[in-house]
């Protein structure tokens, strides 16, 4: 089955949707038996992990259909969802480390991920050292005895480096540490990590999965042994994510392949009208070619999705907030992956290495309205840019 039918017919059961397309919104708390015998059956199956109506908290078979596609689409053994990104990030660090351990963590993971190692995880003794996004097979150097994961986001969702994951993978292999990948940007239709060596993939499904900026998600996929890890801390920590947002979540994840296409296209025109203002240094967006990303993103990605940044030559704070405060259809905002377009300025926070680019620069969500309205958009920005800029 090629990707864009998995997308639409991953995790349907016919028997189990009574016949409808769409698996029905199943609200449960409490499930009743008819025996003891069914009673501990159910109990027996949601302690072997194995699909059952036990209690509302492990899920219905709404979460059970969204989970089932979102496996298969990544190549795993099984999915989490839990309520948020975030949350996704953090189950998957808690899974992971234990007292003593030490975090590997790119330094362009997303900002509340990184905060959680920095400050939640020290008070349990865990401690976090960040790294070059770029840094590759180089990791090797800075693996401690008790470094037990590795954390990536590629490509950074505001710097937007790809990653050599199947490098990386290879270090962490070595001593069984463990890759943790977000994926948020390219989805798990332009990019399945755990066929590159990852042992978990991280999903802010709230992004593009959802699609329409009007729920909440996080999907943690993974292999059997460490899914396994992910499942017992989420049991533990009682994440409970409410059918009605899967529901939303899975009709949104039908469409995706035809979004992504209409996204990526627009991305691109637009990404290559920026390279040739006279503004604009440098375009951020692995798909183009001459990006620093665009090989590895060649090997490892099927295509680039709507999330692109620009630094610009000279800039100031007045420019930007005189680009951004006027905007047509680019609305300011920080989330991205719905069908609309967005627009925020771009500061990254490093500790690694600097980021050396003039900032602040921008960061665009690209959305599904026509891309020459968008780009005229821009051309009048970019315009309240250059004059804010002269006269500052
Ligand atoms: C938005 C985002 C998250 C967090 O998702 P929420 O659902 O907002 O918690 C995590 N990682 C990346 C890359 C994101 O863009």
């Amino acid at each position: 089955m090629k990707k864009d039918t998995k997308v639409v017919h991953a995790g349907h059961n016919k028997a189990r949707n009574g016949g409808a397309v769409n698996t029905p919104v199943v609200h449960a708390s409490t499930i009743v038996f008819d025996t003891m015998a069914d009673l501990r059956e159910a109990e027996r199956k949601a302690a072997a992990g194995e699909r059952a109506m036990s209690y509302g908290r492990r899920g219905t078979p709404t979460h059970w259909t969204l989970q089932e596609a979102l496996t298969d689409l990544a190549g795993g053994a099984e999915t989490i969802l839990v309520p948020s990104g975030l949350s996704a990030g953090t189950t998957a660090v808690l899974a992971c480390v234990k007292a003593g351990d030490h975090i590997l963590a790119s330094d362009s993971i997303y900002g509340p991920t990184r905060d959680f190692c920095t400050s939640f995880m020290t008070r349990f003794g865990v401690e976090t050292s960040f790294y070059d996004p770029l840094i590759g097979g180089g990791i090797a150097a800075l693996m401690k005895p008790n470094t037990t994961l590795i954390l990536c986001e590629s490509p950074g969702s505001l710097t937007f480096e790809v990653q050599d994951i199947p490098a990386i993978a290879a270090v962490a292999k070595k001593q069984n540490a463990r890759v943790a990948i977000d994926n948020t940007w390219a989805t798990p239709l332009y990019c399945q990590p755990l066929k590159l060596g990852a042992d978990l993939v991280i999903e802010a499904a709230t992004k593009y999965i959802v699609g329409h900026s009007d729920a909440m998600m996080g999907a943690i996929t993974g292999t059997a042994e460490a899914i396994a890890l992910v499942k017992k801390t989420n049991g533990a920590l009682g994440l409970s994510v409410a059918p009605d947002d899967v529901y939303l979540a899975t009709r949104g994840l039908r469409t995706l392949a035809v979004r992504l296409e209409r996204h990526q296209a627009s991305a691109m025109k637009i990404a290559q009208w920026l390279q040739g203002r006279a503004e604009i240094k440098r375009v951020l967006y692995p798909g183009l070619p001459g990006d620093p990303g665009h090989a590895l993103w060649k090997r490892d990605f099927s295509g680039a999705t709507g999330l692109l940044g620009m630094v610009f030559k000279t800039t100031s704070q007045v420019a930007v907030e005189a680009m951004l405060a006027g905007m047509d259809f680019f609305a300011l905002g920080f989330s991205w992956g719905g069908f609309e377009s967005l627009i925020a300025p771009l500061d990254p926070k490093r500790t690694a290495l600097r980021w050396n680019e003039p900032a602040p620069g921008i960061r665009i969500h690209v959305g599904l309205e026509d891309v020459d309205d968008l780009i005229a958009d821009l051309d009048k920005g970019l315009a309240r840019f250059c004059k804010a800029l002269g006269s500052s």
